[in-house]
């Protein structure tokens, strides 16, 4: 497929920070298992890891602005939500929130995927704008100042519980627009959650582009399997 035309517009990318530029490792699943075991609960990662998703995947917890509206607390409340209907079984349930609201804090539990560094390397190169567009909370920054390879980004980040709302929101979509100084049809959004990166970018009038790892789901629609692809994005000379 010649997706030339369309990608020349673009001046600009938005890249989800979770499954696209990092992942969580310990993995989440072996996370919320040391939680448990920490207050004697012996939990199988694969039982962690189904609780995970659909806990993940509920609007459990809303800001007062409607549907996707949030703010620090919001977020807050909502991961205190998740934490509880994954380790029903845990004595003290607010030590084990507290103990993986740090965890997931700390940089040292993330890694970027390889396929960053030379990623942003070629965006910069061709002179797009970039900035990280996360339904992450704060946390997000100082996990991003502690990870070498998005020391380009530290202060091109948009977070849902700082915009007011999370993807897929247009609003979301349009503070990171405005973050990147460029009319939405100028803008790129690539990402790993079809809904959330691609879908609602498209509503918003962004491009959108799915990532698809190896190992993970087919995407409908246009889809790479890594970051790399986007080096041939070279918009800003076309
Ligand atoms: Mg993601």
């Amino acid at each position: 497929m010649n997706t030339r035309p369309k990608w020349e517009r673009i001046q600009g990318i938005v890249l989800d920070a979770v499954g696209t530029l990092i992942e969580p490792t310990p993995s989440v699943a072996m996370a919320y298992a040391a939680a448990a075991g920490r207050q004697g609960v012996e939990l199988a990662p694969e039982v962690v890891r189904g609780r995970f998703r659909a806990a993940f995947k509920g609007d459990l917890v809303r800001g007062e602005d409607g549907p996707l509206s949030t703010d620090e607390g919001v977020e807050r409340r909502r991961w205190r939500e998740i934490v509880a209907r994954v380790l029903p079984e845990v004595p003290d349930p607010a030590r084990a929130f507290d103990e993986l609201w740090e965890h997931f804090a700390r940089p040292e539990n993330w890694r970027a995927f390889p396929d960053v560094s030379p990623a942003l390397a070629a965006i910069h190169e061709a002179g797009l704008r970039v900035c990280i567009g996360s339904n992450f909370d704060a946390r997000l920054h100082g996990v991003v100042a502690g990870l070498p390879e998005l020391s380009s980004l530290v202060d091109a980040i948009v977070v849902s519980s700082e915009v007011g709302y999370r993807k897929p929101h247009a609003a979301f979509f349009r503070a990171a627009c405005d973050r990147l100084g460029l009319p939405p049809d100028r803008v790129l959004s690539v990402g790993d959650d079809f809904e959330n990166d691609v879908e609602g970018a498209r509503r918003a009038g962004l491009a959108a582009l799915a990532l698809s790892r190896p190992g993970e789901g087919p995407v409908e629609g246009p889809s790479v399997p890594d970051l790399a692809a986007l080096s041939g994005l070279r918009g800003a000379e076309a």
